[in-house]
């Protein structure tokens, strides 16, 4: 088959999120199993200096954006074969210190930049000499992807347009903007309506893409089926039950070449599930690095994640404060909201021998801290998917998850099969149910032989992409007949 992705995240090249990850190793499956594979991204400032194998391409756009017109180049690399990353080259939109946003605010500007970007991938699934039979958007930033190739077939001559997948990464960010931004898609003013990127008056790119693309999905059958409801669907339910008939929950896998501790350039010491002694070298030398006492025996907790209200932060300071006279130690790398951030380093200060707090974006560090500790925490709101509990489970480090969303479907809890568990699970919203889950931690933690198990069988869990990326290609087919 021939796909086009389009996506505003894609690791290396950027990332703020699962979103880069997910994109990143599906494509790289897809062109491993021989398929011929796009991907469109932005070429956010730095990318050509940190990757200087890109090359340009021989192709020069120009699109209407709104009464004006913008102009983009192409820049090119192939990383694997089979599969070419397209770089839209517009520095006026992309070529900013952040992605989405500067110093906490959201540029003002998302709409055009990103209904630009959308616009760019569609030219491109027009054009490109290999005719792409698929296109495979990602969120809110190419929610208007599948309405502009409907009038692209419709009233400009596309006959043959590709079907458009959209996947749902995370339901809370829609992308709204003001009503007059739905101008700068140069779409038919009637199809700004209820039914279709109307929404309570604003212009909402993901609803759009909910309402008009071939096939949804999103990224975890658990979160399919909670999106579709009151609690958790952001307002889009009652669309999403109406849509139900086209979507479907697929769970992202891992990337095990990049996040393994066998061969990981990120890590001091390699390990095994029946070799664990480099787990615990690692474990002393990040409680080395992080300043903290070093001991190998006191259980380990930690956590990588955006410091946002999804993730459940809330419930982490206070259930560590109850947690924190017990030994143990915790460590948290994680950037985002500022009262989280200073919640967090307010508790390492109260607690300099328990509590070490990295505040950043750091890739080798939460390659370590997988690696290091015994435990790690989820304890999210809500989860379309999470990676960090798979790449837990492979770390030999045993997730303490809440019960939702794709961590529910990837961690097996005693209480749903004692000789499968790999994790613990709890379900309230609640510091008390996180801290009573932990105690439930540090009780297999003193008892060795139920940990050796639950690490094994953790480390054995395979979520390789191969399941995932076959999963794909199904769906691609039924929606390109
Ligand atoms: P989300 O996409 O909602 O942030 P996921 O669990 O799906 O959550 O993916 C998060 C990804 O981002 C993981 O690869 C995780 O390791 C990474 N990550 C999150 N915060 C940081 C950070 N501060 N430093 C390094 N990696 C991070």
């Amino acid at each position: 088959m021939r796909i086009l992705m389009a996506t505003s995240e894609f690791h290396p090249y950027s990332k703020t999120g699962g979103l880069a990850d997910m994109v990143a190793a599906l494509t790289k499956t897809l062109a491993q199993k021989g398929h011929r594979v796009g991907v469109v991204t932005p070429l956010y400032r730095g990318i050509r200096e940190k990757f200087p194998e890109l090359r340009p391409f021989d192709w020069q756009m120009t699109l209407p954006l709104g009464g004006s017109h913008v102009s983009a180049r192409i820049w090119i690399v192939e990383p694997v074969a089979g599969m070419t990353i397209y770089f839209v080259d517009q520095p006026g939109f992309f070529d900013r210190p952040g992605i989405y946003n500067e110093n906490g605010a959201d540029y003002a500007d998302n709409a055009a930049r990103f209904i630009f970007f959308s616009k760019a991938a569609i030219h491109l699934a027009r054009y490109l000499p290999w005719g792409p039979q698929v296109m495979h958007v990602h969120d809110w930033q190419t929610g208007l992807v599948p309405m502009l190739v409907q009038q692209q077939r419709l009233a400009e001559g596309w006959g043959k347009a590709t079907p458009v997948m959209l996947t749902i990464h995370n339901l809370a960010y829609q992308g709204i903007f003001a009503a007059d931004a739905f101008a700068l898609a140069n779409l038919p003013a009637s199809w700004f309506n209820p039914g279709t990127a109307e929404f309570h008056g604003a212009l909402n790119m993901l609803k759009a893409g909910i309402a008009t693309a071939d096939v949804i999905t999103t990224v975890s059958p658990r979160y399919a089926r909670e999106i579709m409801t009151e609690e958790f669907g952001c307002g889009l339910d009652g669309l999403l039950r109406h849509r139900a008939d086209v979507v479907h929950g697929v769970l992202n896998g891992v990337d095990y070449e990049e996040w393994n501790t066998t061969t990981n350039p990120h890590l001091k010491f390699h390990y095994r599930a029946d070799q664990l002694a480099g787990k615990t070298r690692n474990k002393t030398a990040l409680q080395k690095e992080l300043g903290l006492p070093v001991n190998p025996r006191v259980p380990l907790f930690g956590s990588v994640t955006r410091l946002a209200e999804q993730k459940g932060v809330d419930l982490l300071v206070p259930a560590l404060e109850e947690m924190l006279g017990r030994p143990m130690q915790f460590v948290l790398l994680g950037s985002g909201d500022g009262h989280y951030e200073r919640s967090l380093r307010s508790l390492a200060r109260r607690h300099p021998d328990k509590v070490a707090i990295r505040i950043g974006y750091d890739q080798g560090l939460s390659h370590r801290i997988e690696a290091a500790c015994d435990f790690f925490l989820m304890p999210s709101r809500f989860e379309p998917c999470g990676l960090n509990q798979m790449y837990s489970l492979r770390y030999g480090t045993i997730p303490i998850v809440r019960a939702t969303g794709g961590l529910d479907d990837s961690v097996v809890d005693p209480s749903e099969n004692q000789q499968e568990a790999t994790g613990i699970k709890f379900t309230e919203y609640s510091a008390a149910a996180l801290a009573h889950a932990m105690r439930k931690a540090l009780a297999l933690y003193a008892t060795k032989p139920a940990l050796r198990a639950f690490r094994e069988r953790g480390m054995k869990a395979d979520f390789s992409w191969e399941t995932t990326a076959n999963r794909y290609l199904q769906l691609y087919g039924t929606v390109m007949k």
